[in-house]
């Protein structure tokens, strides 16, 4: 179990990670953490270095440089303060460690860079723990393996975090990626780590965020990462799978009741 401020992670109760794909202003984010907060989110997300395929995209407010970049991590801390939540974002670079490691709880490694040793290295030795993503092409024990280039460091609080993996043939027409449900309760066979699904990445799509969410619930995982927006359609980033913060308070209902049975049947 790892605790985060009041939170902790890997214990009885669920935990969930809602916040935008991608910190767009300051009055965006606390409008999303007011919401989520509400739904019954515990822990606030949002992307500022953003992992981007296209470099004509919008990178995320990190990439204009320090200053905004410090700007916008103050604003995640802010609003995780005011609505109690602990905060995460992704670190993308070995440069952006040590700035992003004095304003957030949690440090996110994306799936792009679950294979970056000397990032893992950094990372872990912020004492602070780490999210670390699934790789779409990885094999659980290579997810596992890499997760041992964080513990070899000394720091032990490290969640795990399926996310898809790359779909075959024509999959991609209908899924962005596959949500590998059965690398849950694999990876809790073989490790003491928590492990997180996220629904919304793995499907791309906000209209299969409610039944994937209750189906990595019931394959065991200890809570989720659902990316979510007040009005997706206007934001800069991944609007098609992110869920507005009603929608995210049904998720967690469901998902809850979905916890109880799974639990009273065990
Ligand atoms: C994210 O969570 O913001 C993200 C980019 O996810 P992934 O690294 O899994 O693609
Ligand atoms: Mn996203």
């Amino acid at each position: 179990m790892i605790q985060v401020g009041n939170v902790n992670i890997g214990g009885d109760e669920l935990v969930f990670i809602a916040g935008p794909c991608a910190v767009e202003s300051k009055q965006q984010l606390l409008r999303i953490a007011e919401g989520v907060k509400k739904a019954g989110a515990h822990i606030l997300r949002g992307g500022i270095f953003k992992p981007r395929s296209s470099v004509h995209s919008f990178q995320g407010l990190g990439a204009n440089g320090r200053e905004e970049a410090e700007e916008a991590l103050s604003w995640l801390r802010e609003a995780g303060e005011k609505f109690e939540m602990p905060v995460i974002t992704e670190v993308r670079g070995e440069m952006q460690v040590d700035l992003v490691a004095e304003y957030v709880d949690i440090l996110q490694i994306g799936a792009r860079n679950m294979y970056d040793q000397d990032l893992l290295a950094r990372v872990a030795g912020k004492n602070k723990p780490i999210l670390l993503k699934r790789h779409f092409g990885a094999g659980i024990e290579e997810f596992l393996s890499f997760a041992e280039y964080i513990a070899a460091e000394g720091n032990k609080d490290i969640i795990l975090c399926e996310r898809g993996i790359l779909p075959v043939g024509k999959g991609r027409n209908y899924t962005r990626y596959t949500l590998d449900l059965a690398a849950v309760p694999a990876i809790q066979r073989e490790t003491y780590l928590p492990i997180l699904a996220d629904p919304s990445h793995a499907t791309g799509r906000r209209d299969l965020v409610f039944n994937m969410s209750c189906a990595a619930i019931a394959a065991g995982a200890s809570g989720l990462m659902i990316e979510t927006h007040y009005n997706p359609a206007e934001a800069l980033v991944d609007g098609q799978q992110m869920i507005t913060p009603d929608e995210l308070k049904e998720v967690i209902d469901a998902c809850q009741r979905v916890r109880r049975l799974v639990v009273s049947t065990q």
